[in-house]
């Protein structure tokens, strides 16, 4: 019997989830994705933006170009989720699936630190990374300041990967000499969840770059040019660059998808949320790990556990194979400036601890992380 599915959200988990339905369902089933934005844009090369090595447009695709694989599109706002239903009220309109995948991320809390947003500038969104190009064209040198504004953010790599590709930009450009470089992270050290020696070493990438590194700094406040944390230190910026906080989507809030933390729970292996037929992948859950911290948000795992929740649904709907499981296993490559980047590797889900091991920076790992941008830009839209 044919089947609907509806797909709600068109990052990473939901491009992917879709093009792997499409390419596993004959034509009669329907796979439906919905978002409020009218482009994909590729989260992990906005930091080449920030430097001036992408164009917006190259790091953007318009959803609609699914639909020339068959895949429909609606752009809208999710304002509600019913998972009893496999429901999405989109626009003030219901939208029903015979099945419901809900991969809407994270949202940025830009308004959680006081001042924070009207001072800095963030590389974590597109808009975001644009502006702060321009403002790094004006700079002539002073005092950058990069800092986490919570120990929990997408993407444990990216601030410090923002930090040594600045440095990276500001050599190029023959000015490092007169830029004082600094980076305050709420979190105690780099990629902890990748456990001590991969923090170690992603900490000494960073400081050998001559950029200090000051952990275990929760900002609470930004007055003028001037930051307050909470263990009683101040910082003076004369550009401030920042990663935000980040919360649940509010659409989900009292779906009964959610747990009291406001993330959604699910299978960590197949993605199943309680309610039948609904999945949840990607940023939007929280998956506990065995040390106590939980599975970072990550575009890697979100493709897998797209693979997986895909795979599954077609094999249900009469596809073949055995049922695939989400394994914990994740890389990424960490940008170091100057065209190289160190590769960190291994499996999250490791039992005392995640088994992470990472390679020393180098031109090949590079081109991986460019070769995996084309890669996405062009074989899922
Ligand atoms: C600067 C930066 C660099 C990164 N680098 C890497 C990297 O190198 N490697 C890596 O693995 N990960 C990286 N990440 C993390 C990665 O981008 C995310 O983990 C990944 O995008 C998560 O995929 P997702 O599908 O769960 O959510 P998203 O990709 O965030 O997609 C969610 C989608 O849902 C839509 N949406 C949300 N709410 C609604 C609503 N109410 N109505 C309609 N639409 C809605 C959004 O518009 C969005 O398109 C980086 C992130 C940042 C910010």
């Amino acid at each position: 019997m044919a089947e609907s599915i509806l797909i709600l959200g068109g990052g990473i988990g939901g491009v992917v989830a879709a093009n792997a339905l499409r390419s596993r369902l004959s034509r009669e089933h329907r796979i439906v994705v919905v978002d409020r934005e009218p482009a994909f844009t590729l989260a992990a090369s906005f930091l080449w933006v920030m430097t001036g090595d992408r164009t917006p447009a190259q790091v953007s695709r318009p959803l609609e170009r699914l639909q020339r694989k068959g895949i429909e599109v609606v752009r809208g706002e999710v304002e509600r989720v019913v998972p009893e239903r496999r429901e999405a009220v989109v626009g003030g309109r219901a939208l029903r699936g015979d099945r419901l995948v809900v991969t809407l991320g994270a949202e940025f809390a830009l308004d959680a630190i006081p001042g924070l947003a009207e001072a800095g500038h963030t590389f974590c969104t597109l808009g975001g990374a644009t502006r702060l190009r321009g403002a790094l064209q004006e700079l002539r040198g002073g005092r950058v300041v990069i800092l986490t504004a919570a120990p929990a953010y997408k993407c444990p790599a990216a601030p410090y990967e923002a930090a040594m590709l600045l440095d990276g930009d500001f050599r190029r450009r023959g000015m490092r000499g007169a830029v004082e470089l600094s980076l305050y992270s709420a979190e105690p050290g780099p990629m902890g969840v990748a456990g001590p020696e991969v923090s170690a070493a992603v900490r000494g990438m960073v400081e050998q770059k001559g950029i200090a590194y000051h952990p275990d700094h929760q900002i609470t406040r930004v007055e003028g040019r001037r930051i307050e944390f909470k263990n009683g230190t101040r910082a003076e910026f004369d550009l401030l660059v920042y990663v935000p906080p980040i919360r649940p989507p509010r659409a989900l809030a009292g779906s009964g998808l959610v747990d009291e933390s406001g993330w959604v729970r699910v299978d960590r292996e197949t993605m199943a949320t309680r309610f039948p037929g609904v999945y949840a992948l990607g940023d939007v859950t929280m998956i506990p790990l065995s040390i106590g911290k939980p599975l970072p948000r990550a575009g890697v795992f979100a493709h897998d556990q797209a693979e997986v929740v895909a795979h599954n649904v077609a094999r249900e709907l009469g596809g073949k194979g055995r049922e695939a499981r989400f394994d914990g296993h994740g890389a990424c490559f960490i940008e170091t400036g100057g065209g190289r980047a160190g590769y960190g590797a291994g499996n999250f889900y490791g039992e005392p601890a995640p088994a992470v091991k990472v390679r020393r920076p180098s031109r090949l790992w590079h081109a991986g992380k460019v070769l995996l941008e084309k890669q996405i830009l062009w074989q899922w839209l």
